[in-house]
């Protein structure tokens, strides 16, 4: 059920918008804006039914503080007041509402305006994940590495924690295609991704398509060795689906992973640590592939073979 916040000052119309919308949504009524921000914070809801008129902070300015925040500015907000005058009416459409409605209001009104709000905002939420998500594997897609990478290195910044990167590679995957056909190459594709991605599912990890028969993974707080065990049991892992590959060229398809873990800092940047792990893969595949390569913080190589 998606969830709506109402703020009012009135406990009476906060109730009466509460018994419109009860049946259908989970609906939580607060009487002052700061307990409104707070709510709304949680970034659970889907909808906020907002009363303009308001002793301490009126609607217009918490309107004003929910599309600063990140976590709340996408939230629709309905205005709900007695303020009939167009001027009102234009100023929280201009702050950002997305409707606004006139009381006395009628039940069913409300109820078909909040309706439609939520449909746009589901809507909308579905969008933004499938342009965030590889089609063939389901995994996260390289527009959200590039999003989400940067903003991870900024806060391990903050929280002086290390931060592993890694690219993985499939083997001789063109040979594979040649042998098995593209259709076949890209249920290869998923299979592995659905390895990795099943042991890359903690908070702190995060793990991509990057393109082609390529993935990227990075993990917070994890230091060297343990990173480079972990991914030396997914490319086992990998190994161990037993996907037969073109006898000529191994008995079964594998990976090729090059990571490195940094200790982030102000003078380097994410990208720089990716064009390390890049380098890592490039000497897996050198080295023989089927094999992780790591680099520490020192840039020391970590090898398993
Ligand atoms: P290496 O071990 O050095 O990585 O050899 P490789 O053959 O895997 O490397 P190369 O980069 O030459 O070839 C990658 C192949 O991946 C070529 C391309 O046909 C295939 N490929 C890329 N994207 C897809 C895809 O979405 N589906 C399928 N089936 N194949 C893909
Ligand atoms: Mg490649
Ligand atoms: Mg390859």
């Amino acid at each position: 059920m998606e969830k709506v916040l109402i703020v009012d000052d009135s406990i009476v119309q906060a109730a009466q918008l509460k018994s419109i919308l009860d049946d259908d949504y989970d609906v939580t009524a607060v009487h002052t804006a700061a307990d409104g921000l707070s709510q709304a914070s949680s970034g659970e809801y889907s909808l906020i039914l907002l009363d303009v008129i308001m002793p301490d902070m009126d609607g217009f300015d918490l309107l004003k503080k929910l599309q600063e925040e990140l976590i709340t500015q996408h939230i629709p907000v309905i205005l709900i007041t007695g303020l009939a005058a167009i001027e009102h009416e234009q100023r929280g459409l201009t702050l950002g509402a997305v409707d606004y409605i006139v009381k006395p209001f009628h039940p069913l009104i409300v109820k078909a305006r909040v309706d439609t709000h939520i449909k746009l905002y589901q809507y909308r939420k579905q969008i933004e994940a499938q342009s965030m998500t590889d089609q063939l594997t389901g995994v996260a897609n390289r527009r959200r590495h590039d999003e989400l990478s940067a903003a991870k290195w900024q806060e391990a910044i903050r929280l002086h924690v290390p931060f592993s990167i890694c690219m993985f590679d499939i083997d001789k995957f063109k040979v594979y295609n040649d042998t098995f056909g593209h259709p076949a190459g890209d249920k290869v594709i998923s299979a592995v991704a659905k390895t990795a991605a099943a042991r890359l599912r903690r908070k702190t990890d995060f793990f991509a398509r990057y393109g082609g028969e390529e993935f990227v993974a990075f993990m917070v707080g994890e230091e060297a060795d343990k990173a480079f065990e972990h991914l030396r049991a997914i490319r086992q892992a990998v190994e161990d689906l037993h996907i037969p590959h073109n006898p000529e060229v191994s008995q079964w398809v594998t990976v090729s992973i090059g990571g490195v873990t940094a200790i982030p800092g102000t003078d380097s940047t994410y990208d720089t640590y990716l064009k390390v792990a890049d380098t890592m893969l490039y000497d897996a595949k050198r080295f023989g592939r089927n094999q992780v390569v790591w680099a520490d913080k020192g840039l020391k190589q970590l090898r398993e073979k």
